[in-house]
């Protein structure tokens, strides 16, 4: 293996900080940048005193010149209502954070792979999701800002390519959960789980029946380090295809936390998609790659993570 300088934007999030440790493992020096909007210092302090680790606190809306070899820009919030609380600066951190990404990458001849999201395709008229569909996507409603900004960062990979010959690829994440999601991240997984933990009323938005597929972080790591190693220009699904309602999800994690908490139905935000599945043969075909890792035993792990966050508070 080829020792590489790897830059990580949005390097002390969620997935962030489990990729930061994976290129760690395998040898890389690893830049990880952040500006904590939605990080934490926590979640990459085992990481501190690693000689091959370097923590640079910047917004990355802000330009920057780094010498590097690859970049994985991850900078961005993740979650409705995080990305949704000052919807100018979730598009800003889009757009003008992966042009200056671009223009670094340009300028060093560095690789980089975008994290984009399953959102591109909307509130879904195909089922499963393939890379071909365009999508179906609200311009001006609540998830405009996070939906439309990743749409543009896709659109300047790929111009940034065309024009610059950067090399470019593009990951579609479909829902992704672990260990060190934040507590009030208030994505779906994180929020069942704390509610059960704490006896509270697990929150199903509309009637439960919409549906998601869920990918274990490690499995999702494993996937971007194909994908970046890979020669595929082309934006790749990466996610589990099982397909669950939030009222299954809600009954498998009652039962891994014993819990007895009851359900309370919350009004379904505006614009949620109603169905999504990647279908993800291209990622099989071009990057010998599938999640391994199934529901019930994601949970485990990451039911047991929260389990020694939620009982210290
Ligand atoms: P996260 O909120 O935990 O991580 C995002 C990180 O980016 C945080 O550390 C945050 O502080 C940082 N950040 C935000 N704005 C920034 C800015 N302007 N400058 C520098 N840093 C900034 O979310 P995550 O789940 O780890 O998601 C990481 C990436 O993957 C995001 O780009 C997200 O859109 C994408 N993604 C995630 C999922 C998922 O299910 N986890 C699904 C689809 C796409
Ligand atoms: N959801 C829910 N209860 C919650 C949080 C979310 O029922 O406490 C639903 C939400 O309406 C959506 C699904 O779970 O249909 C996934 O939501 P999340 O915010 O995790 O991700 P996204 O909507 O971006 O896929």
């Amino acid at each position: 293996m080829t020792q590489k300088r790897i830059l990580v934007t949005g390097g002390a999030g969620f997935l962030g900080s489990h990729l930061c440790e994976r290129l760690l493992q395998l040898g890389h020096d690893v830049i990880c940048l952040d500006n904590f909007f939605t990080g934490r210092r926590q979640n990459i302090a085992h990481l501190l005193d690693n000689r091959a680790f370097e923590l640079v606190r910047h917004d990355i809306c802000e330009p920057l010149t780094l010498e590097v070899d690859e970049v994985f820009h991850l900078a961005c919030p993740a979650s409705p209502i995080h990305y949704q609380k000052n919807p100018v600066r979730t598009i800003r951190t889009c757009v003008q954070g992966t042009l200056n990404v671009l223009d670094l990458a340009r300028e060093v001849r560095a690789r980089v792979l975008i994290a984009s999201t399953s959102e591109v395709y909307g509130d879904p008229l195909e089922h499963p999701q393939l890379e071909s569909y365009w999508g179906h996507v609200n311009p001006i409603g609540p998830r405009a800002c996070y939906d439309e900004g990743k749409r543009c960062a896709e659109a300047l990979a790929v111009s940034y390519a065309r024009q610059y010959g950067v090399g470019v690829r593009i990951a579609r994440i479909f829902n992704t959960y672990g260990p060190r999601m934040l507590e009030n991240d208030g994505r779906v997984v994180s929020n069942f789980i704390v509610q059960c933990l704490r006896g509270e009323s697990i929150t199903i938005f509309g009637n439960g029946k919409q549906t998601r597929s869920f990918c274990y972080v490690d499995d999702l790591v494993e996937g971007f380090l194909r994908l970046m190693a890979s020669p595929e220009e082309q934006p790749v699904n990466l996610g589990n295809p099982g397909e669950f309602t939030m009222l299954e999800l809600a009954e498998k994690i009652r039962k891994l936390t014993n819990s007895k908490s009851m359900l309370v139905e919350r009004p379904l935000p505006v614009d949620d998609p109603v169905r999504r599945r990647p279908d993800i043969s291209r990622a099989i075909e071009r990057l010998d790659w599938q999640p391994k890792i199934a529901l019930d035993e994601g949970l485990k792990r990451t039911v047991a993570d929260f389990q020694r966050r939620v009982s210290a508070t």
